[in-house]
C-alpha cells in the first residue's frame, strides 16, 4: 500500500481539475494518440524515449506500414527492424521491441507483465497500461519529474533514488479514479509545452496558483539534477573503398554497440576525404572518412547499401560520399518529447 502524503487540497483539485481541462484545450494532434492498440502506444512509447516527438512522427509512420501488427514485428528479420530504426538511435530499442514481439501473442495489460519484457521498465509500463488499457497505473518521466519538483519544490537531485521515490509517491498519489491515460499524457504534455526546462510559461500554465516554483522565483534552480556529466572527445577513423560502383563495408558484432550494423571499416590513409561530427549521449564523436584500397568486408551497389541498416554517421558519410539514394528518413534527435 503506497504511503499517504496528505497533500494541500487546492494542489490535489490543480491537477486533477484544471490540468484535465488544460489538456483538453492544448494538447497537440499526433498519430498515437485517440487509438485503441496497445500495439501502437507500446511502439509510441519506446520510439518516444529520449528522442523528439517531431523526429518520431515519420519513423512511427513507416514503422506501423512495414509492421502494422504485433505478429508482423515478430516475423520480421531482425536486419529489416534495424534498418526501419535507422537513424533514431539506441538501437537496443527497436532490438528489444522485437524480441518482446517474438514473447507474446497479445500485449500485457497491467504493469508487472509489461515489465518482465525486454525493453519495459517501469515508466514505459505505466504509460501503456494507463494510455492503451486504462488502468490506474502512475508514470514518472523527465517532463514529469521536471513539472512536480517546480510544483512542489523539490530540491533533491531527480536522479537520486530517495527524490526518484518521492516523484513515483507523488504520481500515484495525484492519480485520479479514471481516465488516468489522459492524466498521465496531460502531465507529460504540460512539461513538453508550458513547464519547459528553460523560460517555463509560468503565466499559461495551469498549475500556476499553487506552483512553489513559480512563488519563489525557483523556476531556473529546479529541477536539480545534479553536476551535469562532461562529454568525451572520440575519433573514429574509417576508410571509403570503391571499385566498379561498389563500396566496401563491414557488419559490426552481433552483439554490443550497434550490433549488427553495417559501417565503413576501420583505417587510415593519407587521402582525407571528410570529417563528420556527431553526439551521442556524453560523447562527441568525430567521424574522419579515408580514401582507402583495401579491407576486409562485403561490397555493395549503391542501391544494396540503401537497404542495409547503418549507424546515422556512416550512413551521412555515404551520402556525401557516394551520392543522395541512401539518404535515410530523419536524422534522430535525443531529447524526450
Ligand atoms: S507555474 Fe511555471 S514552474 Fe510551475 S509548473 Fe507551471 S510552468 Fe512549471
Amino acid at each position: 500500500m503506497p504511503q499517504r502524503l496528505n497533500l494541500p487540497p487546492a494542489t490535489v483539485n490543480a491537477f486533477r481539475r484544471a490540468l484535465p481541462r488544460w489538456y483538453r484545450r492544448h494538447r497537440r494532434s499526433l498519430p498515437w494518440r485517440g487509438i485503441q492498440d496497445p500495439y501502437r502506444t507500446w511502439v509510441s512509447e519506446i520510439m518516444l524515449q529520449q528522442t523528439r516527438v517531431e523526429t518520431v512522427r515519420e519513423y512511427y509512420r513507416r514503422w506501423l506500414r512495414e509492421f502494422p501488427t504485433l505478429e508482423s514485428l515478430a516475423r520480421a528479420p531482425a536486419a529489416r527492424v534495424l534498418k526501419m530504426w535507422e537513424g533514431l538511435g539506441y538501437y537496443s530499442r527497436a532490438r528489444n521491441l522485437h524480441r518482446a514481439a517474438k514473447q507474446i501473442s497479445t500485449i500485457p495489460a497491467t504493469v508487472p507483465e509489461l515489465m518482465k519484457l525486454p525493453g519495459i521498465g517501469r515508466y514505459t509500463a505505466g504509460a501503456i497500461a494507463s494510455i492503451a488499457f486504462d488502468q490506474r497505473a502512475p508514470i514518472v518521466d523527465g517532463n514529469v519529474a521536471r513539472v512536480f519538483a517546480r510544483v512542489f519544490g523539490l530540491t533533491g537531485n531527480v536522479k537520486l533514488p530517495a527524490t526518484q521515490a518521492q516523484l513515483w509517491m507523488l504520481a500515484e498519489e495525484l492519480l485520479p479514479a479514471k481516465n488516468c491515460g489522459d492524466f498521465n499524457q496531460a502531465l507529460m504534455e504540460l512539461g513538453a509545452l508550458v513547464c519547459t526546462p528553460a523560460s517555463p510559461a509560468c503565466a499559461q500554465c495551469p498549475l500556476r496558483q499553487v506552483c512553489v516554483a513559480r512563488a519563489r522565483g525557483w523556476q531556473d534552480r529546479l529541477p536539480n539534477r545534479g553536476v551535469p556529466q562532461k562529454s568525451t572527445a572520440v575519433t573514429h577513423d574509417v576508410l571509403f573503398i570503391q571499385n566498379a560502383g561498389k563500396f566496401l563495408l563491414r557488419q559490426r558484432p552481433k552483439t554490443g554497440v550497434l550490433a549488427g550494423m553495417w559501417e565503413f571499416p576501420a583505417g587510415k590513409s593519407e587521402k582525407l576525404l571528410l570529417t563528420i561530427r556527431h553526439a551521442i549521449m556524453n560523447q562527441r564523436i568525430t567521424l574522419r572518412v579515408f580514401a582507402g584500397q583495401t579491407a576486409a568486408g562485403r561490397w555493395f551497389t549503391r542501391r544494396q547499401a540503401a537497404q542495409l541498416a547503418m549507424p546515422a554517421a556512416h550512413r551521412r558519410a555515404l551520402i556525401a560520399v557516394a551520392g543522395p539514394a541512401h539518404r535515410s528518413p530523419a536524422a534522430g534527435g535525443r531529447t524526450r518529447r
